[in-house]
């Protein structure tokens, strides 16, 4: 049987324009979840209600409240997965080595749950997540911040964190003719300190360079809500375990699965008013009355699934606004913990930084046991870091904190060594073959018949395509919804589902 390792490998080696180069060093085989049903190839007899095209945050939350809805009849849905796990773009690891879960992707939720949808489902599959309070959890590194308040940081942190709103209500106001984030940047002559949070605000999470970024797009996209909010929360048992429970029914649909079909990798799409058929790679049909297609913008617009007839032109030009940004993770292990008490979170607007400037301490509270700290490479970090070997990586990486925190170099020396290496993990996002990237972004000079901040909204309206729906990261949008995030994927599901049900309803009348 191959490892989920040799099966990414084998796909990357398909995938034309990717990297042969190494991109999942270190995760281990155990972080697949192999699919515990049967694999059944579709019989004539299967027409399904729904077929959702992808196991990620956004097709399992619709998968599920179409298949277990609380009141209405439930729906025949199949979830076509193409690689072996669920969960997409979140992909929890859970390896001894690090003595807990270990995100590689998705790993906060941004918002408060209770005002989401999310936090429902949270609540109902009985999931425990932890509130960290971002100021009191937070470092902020910047040039003479050894000798500002050194004993004080987390105060200082707190007064940083406070100006950055200030930076943001300054952004969320922009008005007038689109430009590059950097351009506008330029226009503000912030102080270097101002420059540096700012910049790091643009482009230290979201993907996207300060020349790609549009800020008509970023202002539609509304990163201030998500990105300077007092709190993030965090997934005890790991982001999988949620995506895990909710293949499962509840109460009424206690006992049931969700039919997840895995290793299917959806190549064609033929859809009209009357149903769908989608054909999969290893030559699979399937028929549906809907479908729902969650794969990200990458996936869609490296043409790796053609649609019949193919998409008309307004979401084609939806889809030229778009652009998928790279991230990567580094998640290293120390012997000793170099950085103070309680971080949870580590940012570095300073000017010499060689690597990257956003960490985060998976096990803030057990910080002296499991002393880990996950390294995120965003936009031109990742893409920098594309052709390093993973020795070179963390070298460099040691360096850096070597900058930081001095009174701990060389904190190489201070990695945990097992069998002469390194414990260690590096996750690639761009060399993933069925997500193609980490998140997708609004791209400045991309607009054409669809103004770029409705280009989101016309991704998702179904339509232009009779029959076939639109979920996923990127068609998550509205008042108070999010795109690039864990909740606004769920949203993105709940909202399709809806729209599906809608459809039945109204276009196959039950007799
Ligand atoms: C490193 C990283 C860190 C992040 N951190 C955070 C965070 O802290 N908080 C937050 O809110 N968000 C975060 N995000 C973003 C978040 O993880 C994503 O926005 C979200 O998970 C996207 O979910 P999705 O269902 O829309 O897409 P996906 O997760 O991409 O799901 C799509 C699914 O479709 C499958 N698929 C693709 N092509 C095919 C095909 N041809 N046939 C069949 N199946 C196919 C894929 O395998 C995948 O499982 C992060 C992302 C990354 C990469």
């Amino acid at each position: 049987m191959n490892s989920r390792r040799d099966f990414l490998k084998k796909a990357i080696a398909g995938s034309a324009g990717l990297m042969a180069q190494e991109a999942f060093s270190k995760v281990p085989d155990s972080a697949a979840q192999l699919a515990n049903q049967p694999q059944l190839p579709p019989t004539k007899e299967d027409l399904f209600d729904c077929i959702v095209i992808g196991g990620g945050m956004s097709g399992i939350s619709a998968a599920k409240d179409l298949a277990f809805p609380a009141f209405e009849k439930r729906h025949k849905v199949v979830v076509l997965e193409a690689s072996n796990r669920i969960g997409g773009r979140i992909f929890t690891v859970n390896d001894n080595r690090f003595g807990g879960p270990i995100e590689m992707g998705g790993t906060f939720l941004h918002v408060e749950p209770e005002t989401f949808p999310i936090g429902n489902d949270i609540k109902d599959y009985g999931i425990k997540i932890k509130k960290i309070p971002r100021i009191f959890s937070g470092l902020l590194y910047y040039d003479g911040w050894e000798d500002d308040l050194k004993k004080e940081y987390q105060m200082l942190f707190q007064w940083k964190w406070t100006e950055m709103l200030t930076f943001a209500r300054d952004i969320d106001s922009f008005e007038g003719p689109d430009m590059s984030a950097r351009e506008w940047l330029n226009r503000k002559n912030y102080a270097p300190l101002g420059r540096g949070m700012v910049d790091l605000y643009f482009t230290g999470h979201p993907p996207g360079t300060l020349d790609q970024l549009s800020m008509k797009g970023f202002r539609a996209d509304k990163y201030s809500e998500v990105e300077l909010g007092w709190n993030e929360y965090q997934f005890v048992n790991g982001y999988n375990q949620f995506l895990n429970k909710m293949t499962q029914g509840r109460e009424r649909h206690s006992g049931r699965k969700l039919d997840i079909r895995f290793g299917q990798v959806v190549e064609k799409i033929k859809y009209s008013l009357g149903g769908v058929e989608v054909t999969t790679t290893d030559g699979n049909v399937y028929k549906a009355k809907t479908a729902i297609i969650t794969a990200s913008v990458g996936v869609i617009k490296s043409g790796a699934i053609t649609f019949d007839p193919p998409l008309p032109l307004e979401k084609m030009d939806a889809l030229s606004c778009l652009e998928m940004g790279d991230e990567a993770k580094m998640v290293l292990k120390f012997k000793k913990r170099f950085w103070p008490k309680n971080t949870a979170f580590l940012n570095r607007v300073d000017s010499k930084h060689e690597m990257c400037r956003t960490f985060a301490a998976p096990f803030p509270d057990d910080d002296e046991k499991n002393v880990v700290m996950s390294c995120l490479f965003a936009g031109e970090e990742a893409d920098k870091i594309k052709d390093m070997s993973d020795i070179e990586i963390i070298k460099a990486l040691c360096r850096d904190f070597d900058k930081m925190f001095p009174h701990a170099a060389p904190v190489y020396n201070l990695l945990e060594v097992k069998n002469d290496e390194p414990t260690y993990m590096r996750y690639q996002w761009s060399q993933n073959p069925f997500t193609r990237g980490a998140d997708s972004y609004l791209k400045l000079g991309t607009e054409k018949s669809v103004p770029i901040e409705k280009a989101r909204r016309k991704l998702s309206l179904p339509q232009t395509t009779p029959g076939l729906f639109w979920g996923g990261e990127a068609t998550a949008t509205g008042e108070g919804i999010h795109p690039g995030c864990t909740h606004g994927a769920h949203f993105s599901g709940a909202r399709v589902a809806a729209e599906v049900s809608q459809h039945l309803r109204l276009k196959f009348p039950q007799k």
